[in-house]
């Protein structure tokens, strides 16, 4: 959602006139998206603010920002307070006081933008996400169609920072996700925090799976994918869609964070582990070739060795395709840093995390050699290091070595080695 956010500034900016730079010494302007889902992206985000104060004394026009989840959707004056010299905040998805900061100082310095005036910037800012031209030629897009969170898992930051769940308007999604073929996109990632809620929300009778095969109908067009789902939400219908529609890849993100039905109680995440496992089977049976991504978390405040065992099991015996580890960390405001004790050691923390990570890299290692030997269709991403970088339809990592210009190619590649985080390969 944060690199979304990032990409319609930057569109935004772009259209008054700016370019990028991958250099902090040469810009005009430097914005820093900031996430604090955990303890260490909170004080990763505030040290970079620490460290661009001497840029800032150096060059006094060089407007610095702050945007994303570590000013909220409420605004923080402790933050203003702590960075005087920070000269813009703003909410997650909501860059307006950012622009407005950029007119009002770089009027009288850069032609474009002394033309630019109030309803420049309106304009700006009432087209949506995604719909403003752009140098850039993205293959894959994101998208949001789902804003903000209202399900409240006790460890969680999020709702307090982005707000409650809204779906977006179909209509104007559809609008996006053109414009974005248009400019160059192969591939739309569908986001939002539960994006399997999609519409429920609304009354047009449109949800996940109806969307779905209104972005498969886009010409030229190539794949879709969509994350994150939540368990209790994933119907048939959204089976269905992934399994008939074309576009749609045959991955899913479902993240379950804990194996243990009293940690899952207590995360308040409205389902337990036996019926994980059955949603999983359910999928798994109506398709079979289908990817799956799961998420955990592990030394939530409770979360005993015998707690822990559980989700060493579960992920032992559904051997998913990818597991996103993280170690608990209180954050402030939510329900389990305000009523439950984080009383696993940062060591234990660190052992349960490097023992389900050994676990899965075992597990997809595994899984990965059924691509060896196979001919596989890779949307190329990117050029780095030598490599072309680019993605199977389940998700996997592909890199390839060629003098040919494959960037936004659908091309098939012999899998010559298969390691548990990426697949190397040959085109065929
Ligand atoms: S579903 Fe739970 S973990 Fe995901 S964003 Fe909402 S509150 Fe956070």
């Amino acid at each position: 959602m944060n690199v979304a956010d990032s990409e319609r500034l930057s569109r935004a900016l772009e259209k008054l006139g700016y370019q990028s730079t991958n250099l902090a010494d040469e810009a005009d302007i430097i914005v820093l998206n900031t996430c604090v889902v955990r303890q260490s992206a909170e004080d990763k985000a505030l040290g970079r603010l620490n460290s661009l104060k001497p840029l800032k004394s150096a060059k006094p026009h060089l407007i610095i920002a702050v945007m994303g989840c570590l000013v909220g959707n409420k605004g923080n004056p402790a933050l203003e307070k702590r960075f005087p010299w920070v000269d813009a905040f703003s909410a997650p998805s909501d860059p307006e006081s950012i622009l407005r900061t950029v007119r009002e100082r770089h009027a009288s310095l850069f032609e474009p933008i002394s033309k630019t005036g109030e309803d420049d910037i309106t304009s700006l800012l009432q087209e949506e996400f995604g719909i403003y031209t752009s140098n850039q030629h993205a293959v894959s897009e994101n998208l949001p169609i789902v804003l903000g969170c209202s399900h409240a898992c006790a460890y969680c930051i999020i709702p307090s920072k982005r707000g409650r769940e809204i779906s977006r308007d179909p209509k104007r999604i559809i609008e996006e996700a053109k414009t974005m073929v248009a400019r160059g996109a192969k591939e739309i990632v569908l986001l939002g925090q539960i994006v399997d809620r999609y519409g429920l929300d609304r009354d047009d009778g449109i949800h996940l799976a109806e969307l779905l095969a209104m972005v498969n109908d886009i010409d030229g067009l190539e794949r879709i994918r969509f994350l994150t789902s939540h368990p209790n939400y994933f119907t048939d219908d959204m089976i269905k869609a992934v399994a008939t529609l074309p576009k749609v890849m045959p991955h899913i993100e479902l993240p379950i964070q804990a194996g243990d039905d009293e940690v899952l109680k207590a995360m308040r995440r409205g389902y337990t582990n036996a019926q994980y496992r059955d949603i999983i089977a359910h999928i798994r049976d109506l398709m079979p070739d289908v990817s799956i991504g799961t998420d955990i978390i592990v030394g939530f405040p409770g979360e005993s060795e015998a707690a822990f065992d559980e989700t060493y099991k579960l992920l032992a015996d559904l051997k998913l395709d990818v597991a996103h580890l993280a170690r608990y960390s209180p954050r402030p405001g939510t329900y389990s840093e305000r009523f439950l004790a984080d009383d696993v050691s940062a060591d234990e923390k660190m052992r349960r995390f490097r023992k389900l990570e050994s676990l899965q890299k075992q597990v997809v290692g595994e899984i990965n050699q059924r691509f060896l030997g196979q001919s596989v269709p890779v949307l190329f991403e990117e050029r780095a290091k030598g490599k072309w970088r680019g993605r199977s339809p389940h998700n996997r990592l592909v890199f390839v070595e060629s003098d040919e210009i494959l960037l936004g190619q659908i091309r098939d590649v012999h899998i010559d080695w298969a390691g548990p985080w990426s697949l190397l390969g040959t085109l065929s």
